[in-house]
This record gives structure tokens, C-alpha cells and sequence, in this order.
């Protein structure tokens, strides 16, 4: 029996690429994929955004071989390049674009005997100080890649927006723009630089091509606010069920740590979802789930395997009643918020043992 299920909507994930299409559509758009499709299942996502999406993005090589050894033939672009001058015939046999951050990245393709030249994505670094060519490195950088045979030409431009969801920096974001579009016009290849929040927050950072992650599983990139807010469906549904419901004395110290005491005489509610689900152990008490078609606050900390809800007294639930932990029901931005993380990284998080069951 599945205890805890990840439901992946698809029409949901084919919603959301349709409403960012009409956000930017001048732009091609590359739906980005790595982490496991932000726990949604690399190939799964791939292969339903396939007929709408102009290319694919990964983090590792080995996320992309997956996707072509699985039958995906649009581009796949490497958003970090790849790691080890052992990696550049593997770019070249399975036919990925990469994106060149380093000279040694540079020099790796430099020396690499190819059969046929790869398209490359020079990368540069317009304010993040994560990844990318620094403003004395571009016209060397461009100038190799340019001169190199392994390269196909025109060479793309690549960068990343590192406040792009962040309004209060409103003029540091400009900047980084502005910075990105000097720097292009010397480059006469295609040019990649908005995220979920640039498309959504910046029509000046729409480029040829835009790559939306984490709006493509309908999820907000905006503290404060849902994916609804702008039109989009939650693709993701994780939902377990009680496994156990129990009356307490008012008093009653609940769960491990003693870290909830039942103000009041009340039902509690075990519901088999724990962190080794990937539901986070950071969960305050008060986190919300949805259990019987109402919210109803966690109340204890999260266990392994199961965690706790504060029905309410004289609570009719019983065993085996649906509970959700986000998704439709309960936005998983508004969970990600109480445990003070960000939903990307609650929906990444999904682990292994979870069902994933598709509708
Ligand atoms: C993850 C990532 C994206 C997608 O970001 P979202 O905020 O999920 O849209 C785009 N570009 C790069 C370089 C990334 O690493």
C-alpha cells in the first residue's frame, strides 16, 4: 500500500508552460529540470513539457545522459557546464550545450578531439559571484571559445539574476541587467538570462530564451505570495492519510521533546508522512495540513515516519482519512514559510520511498 504519494498533475505542468508562453512570447523557453524535475520526477516532467518546451535545462551530466538515453531529443543545456575535461567527448556524443564558466572549462574544450564542435553558452557573472566570466575575463573568454574549433558558432551568452525576487533590491537587479545587455552587444549568438522571477518581475530581462524552474511546477518564487497569484496550478500533491487518532488530556505532553502541550482537551491525529518523506523536521507546531476538507496545525515535532495534527476536540476523523500535506489543498509556499525555508527546497526534498502517482 502507498503510505505517502507525490501526485504529479500533468495537465497542471502543461498549464503552467502554457501561461509562461503568454508571459514572454517572443522568447523560446527552457523548461529547467535538474534536481529531478524539482522532485517531480526527471523524465516525467521532461516527457510532458516535451511538446511545449524549445529545450531542457540540467545542473549534472548525469541528469541530461538520463533524459537522451530516455528518448528526449530537444537541447539540453549543462547550466553549470561540466565538471571534468573527462565530461567534453560525453557532451559531444550525447549531443548537450553547455554552459563555459571557467578557463579551465575553456581549456577542457580547447583540447578535447570532437568529432563535431559543441554549442556552448559562455556564461558570465553579472552580480551573483557564484559562476561566470568576471568583468576582466569576458573578452579573453569570448575570444577563445571564439577561435576554438570545438565550439559551434555563434557562441550564446548566458547569466543568471541574482535578486530577481528580492524588491527591496530593486536597483542592484537593473544593474545586473544592464550589465548583462552591455556586455551582448558583442556577442551576435542567442542571449539566456530570466529565471521564474525575471519572466514574472522583469520584462526587460526577457532575452530569445527565458528559463522558468520553479513556475513550471506552479510554484511562487516570491516570499509572500502563491503560484496562483499568477495563474498557476500546484503540479505536486503530497498526501498520506492518519494511520492513528487519539484523545488527550489538556496538559498531555505530545511527541518527542515534549514539544507541544495540548492546551486543551483535543483529538490528536498521527498522520504517516515524517522527514524520511522529505516533509521537513523544521515544521513549527501550527504548520498547516489539510485533513477532511479543513486545515487542521501540526502539533509536536515531525518524526521519521509520522507526524502530528491537533484535529480539535470532540474531532469525528478517523483512520485511514486523507490528510495533505501541500499541494492544492495547502499551498506549499505557506509551508515552506513556517519552517523558514524557500518551496524549492521542500518540493526537491521528496524522497526516494514517496509514490509518485500521476493524474
Ligand atoms: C535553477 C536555475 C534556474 C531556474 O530558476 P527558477 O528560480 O527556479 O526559475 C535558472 N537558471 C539557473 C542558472 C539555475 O541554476
Amino acid at each position: 500500500m502507498n503510505v505517502v504519494t507525490a501526485q504529479i498533475d500533468k495537465q497542471a505542468l502543461i498549464h503552467n508552460i502554457k501561461t509562461i508562453k503568454q508571459l514572454v512570447p517572443h522568447s523560446k523557453i527552457v523548461a529547467v529540470v535538474k534536481a529531478n524535475g524539482y522532485g517531480h520526477g526527471l523524465y516525467l516532467t521532461a516527457s510532458t513539457l516535451d511538446p511545449y518546451a524549445d529545450a531542457f535545462a540540467a545542473a549534472r551530466l548525469s541528469e541530461a545522459i538520463s533524459l537522451r538515453e530516455r528518448g528526449i531529443k530537444k537541447p539540453i543545456i549543462l547550466l553549470e557546464g561540466f565538471y571534468e575535461p573527462s565530461d567534453v567527448p560525453l557532451l559531444a556524443k550525447y549531443n548537450l550545450e553547455t554552459a563555459v564558466h571557467d578557463f579551465e572549462q575553456v581549456e577542457a574544450i580547447e583540447q578535447a578531439e570532437l568529432a563535431d564542435p559543441i554549442r556552448c553558452w559562455m556564461k558570465i557573472d553579472i552580480g551573483m559571484h557564484r559562476l561566470g566570466a568576471a568583468p576582466d575575463e569576458v573578452n579573453e573568454m569570448k575570444l577563445r571559445l571564439e577561435q576554438c574549433a570545438n565550439v559551434r558558432k555563434p557562441l550564446g551568452l548566458i547569466s543568471h539574476l541574482s535578486v530577481a525576487d528580492t524588491p527591496s533590491e530593486y536597483p542592484y537587479n537593473e544593474a545586473q541587467i544592464d550589465y548583462f545587455f552591455k556586455i551582448a552587444r558583442n556577442f551576435s549568438g542567442d542571449l539566456c538570462l530570466a529565471n521564474s522571477a525575471g519572466i514574472l518581475r522583469w520584462p526587460k530581462s526577457h532575452t530569445a530564451w527565458v528559463r522558468p524552474g520553479i513556475i513550471l511546477y506552479g510554484i511562487s518564487p516570491f516570499d509572500g505570495k502563491v503560484g496562483s497569484d499568477f495563474g498557476l496550478q500546484p503540479v505536486m500533491t503530497l498526501k498520506s492519510y492518519l494511520i492513528a487518532v487519539r484523545k488527550v488530556k489538556r496538559g498531555a505532553k505530545v511527541g518527542y521533546g515534549a514539544a507541544w502541550t495540548a492546551p486543551r482537551d483535543t483529538v490528536i491525529g498521527i498522520v504517516a508522512t515524517g522527514y524520511g518523506d522529505g516533509y521537513p523536521r523544521s515544521a513549527p507546531n501550527g504548520t498547516p495540513v489539510w485533513v477532511n476538507g479543513r486545515i487542521v496545525p501540526t502539533a509536536g515535532h515531525v518524526c521519521m515516519d509520522m507526524l502530528f495534527v491537533d484535529l480539535g476536540p470532540g474531532a469525528q476523523d478517523k483512520v485511514g482519512d486523507k490528510a495533505v500535506l501541500w499541494g492544492k489543498e495547502v499551498p506549499v509556499e505557506l509551508v515552506a514559510e513556517r519552517c523558514g525555508t524557500i518551496p524549492y527546497e521542500l518540493v526537491c526534498r521528496i524522497m526516494p520511498r514517496v509514490n509518485v502517482e500521476t493524474v
